[in-house]
């Protein structure tokens, strides 16, 4: 028995090495890095030399991983383990810390742009297909860097602050590489000040919702409006929803958001006459949530708006994040009777194939194509596919950000049934949407 155990038992060394290994790749873990990171700042604590540190995440793994299966997911990662170890400069170490996340540490790299030179190296390095036996697979990473001591003078600090940079290389797109600056950290400051006042703006109900009219073009008649926050702090002043939503969504409350806007916004929708619709966007977080369709069907119930009246917007972005989730919600709201329009359609990504698979009723040309199309022949090309493509999927179409008169007839005459923007009336709060609807109802009503 005891022979038994004895051949079982692994050594102290053995048991050193393996709290130290990532079990996977065979690289270190974060412990490990964490002890070279701790003895390269000791050593230079009275030297000022710099060192610096990364992570990289890959872009899309996820999805690889539910397509291809795990095995193939843990194949891939090994391959990319292999390769960045071959590609470490001298003296650095490579280590894999959960997923799809890598790190290391450079410690003969002390500045941002020899810092950008190895992260786009690294890059090129990881973006050649992986091979997994019967097909090629190819990925692009995104890099996120820390230079000691100026992004932190310990291990904990400098890990925040390379995540944060990779973090702002994700939201940049993907294959991107961004190096902690001191921009970057007066930008977090800066959110997390915008954080702090929209919480206690939520909770003060203090977001407002202004309405812009959705027309029809072949008679300028009103059809609808769009829903669109609008939030002026007593400290901060305007701040954009360009600018506040993606902070909310970053930082966990876009749904205490969301509720407060779409209450505020079926509230007074339920006031308009029956045949015009809302239509209020939804942001990305909310599609990877399963309890959005409940949660809407619940606001607009209880502000007396019938599920047929609504539309949400949402983006091609935010179904591609978890696409399986996405259809599943679209479904259920669907299912209950709300319309789903696809919203800044042309930016995002991989926009054919979403329309095949997913089912909306309406797309939202961006307004990047609309404001272009008086002088730009491709603007226009482009309009009149979409349009001829929508017709044959039987979607409908709204232009956005229709500014002059050119532009409306020219979309008309393109066959685009829908449209919005300056040109036919701006965002406005309530007060001023009751003045529009009591304007043009009773001038229709007077004809
Ligand atoms: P979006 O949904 O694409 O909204 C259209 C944006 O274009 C709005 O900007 C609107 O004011 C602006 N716009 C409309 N017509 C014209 C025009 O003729 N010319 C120009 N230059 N701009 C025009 P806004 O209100 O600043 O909103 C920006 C984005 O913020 C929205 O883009 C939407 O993605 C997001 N957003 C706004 N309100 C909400 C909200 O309640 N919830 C969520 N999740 N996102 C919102
Ligand atoms: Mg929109
Ligand atoms: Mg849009």
């Amino acid at each position: 028995m005891a022979a038994v155990e004895k051949l079982g038992e692994p050594s102290i060394s053995e048991i050193e090495s393996m709290a130290y290994t990532d079990p996977l790749t065979g690289l270190g873990n974060r412990y490990r890095l964490r002890d070279k990171v701790r003895t390269l700042a000791a050593e230079r604590a009275d030297d000022p030399a710099p060192f610096t540190v990364g992570i990289v995440n890959l872009d899309g793994f996820k999805p690889i991983n539910d397509l291809f299966g795990i095995a193939a997911g843990d194949e891939i990662l090994c391959q990319v383990a292999h390769r960045l170890k071959a590609c470490m400069p001298t003296g650095a170490t490579v280590t894999r810390h959960s997923g799809d996340e890598f790190a290391f540490v450079l410690p003969l790299l002390f500045e941002r742009t020899g810092a950008e030179r190895v992260g786009a190296m690294f890059k090129e390095v990881l973006s050649a297909p992986y091979d997994l036996g019967d097909r090629h697979v190819r990925l692009s990473a995104s890099f996120g860097f820390a230079i000691f001591p100026f992004a932190g003078e310990d291990f904990d600090d400098l890990m925040k602050s390379a995540e944060t940079a990779l973090y702002r290389s994700k939201r940049r797109g993907t294959g991107k590489v961004t190096v902690y600056s001191s921009e970057i950290a007066q930008e977090m400051r800066r959110a997390t000040q915008i954080e702090q006042a929209l919480r206690n703006a939520i909770i003060s109900d203090n977001i407002e919702v202004y309405f812009q009219p959705i027309v029809s073009l072949s008679d300028d008649r009103t059809v609808g409006f769009e829903a669109l926050a609008r939030w002026n702090d007593p400290d901060l002043g305007f701040v954009s929803p360009a600018v506040f939503v993606p902070i909310a969504e970053e930082r966990g409350f876009i749904d205490a958001l969301t509720e407060a806007l779409l209450r505020r916004a079926a509230q007074m929708a339920a006031t308009w006459p029956r045949e015009l619709f809302l239509s209020f966007n939804l942001s990305s977080a909310q599609l990877t949530d399963r309890r959005t369709s409940q949660i809407v069907r619940s606001i607009i119930s209880k502000a007396g708006l019938e599920p047929e009246r609504l539309e949400l917007e949402i983006t091609e972005t935010a179904v591609m994040a978890d696409a399986e989730m996405a259809q599943q919600i679209v479904t259920d709201l669907r299912e209950a009777g709300i319309r789903i329009a696809l919203d800044d359609f042309g930016t995002g990504q991989s926009s054919l194939g979403r329309l095949r698979d997913f089912t909306f009723d309406k797309v939202k040309i961006d307004r990047a194509f609309v404001c272009r199309i008086a002088d730009d022949e491709a603007s226009e090309h482009i309009i009149r596919a979409i349009v001829t493509m929508c017709q044959g999927l039987n979607l409908e179409v709204v232009a956005e950000g229709i500014e002059d008169f050119s532009e409306a007839l020219k979309l008309k005459a393109l066959g685009c049934g829908m449209g919005q923007g300056y040109f036919y009336g701006r965002p406005m709060d309530c007060d001023a949407t009751q003045k529009y609807l009591d304007e043009k109802y009773l001038s229709s009503a007077a004809e």
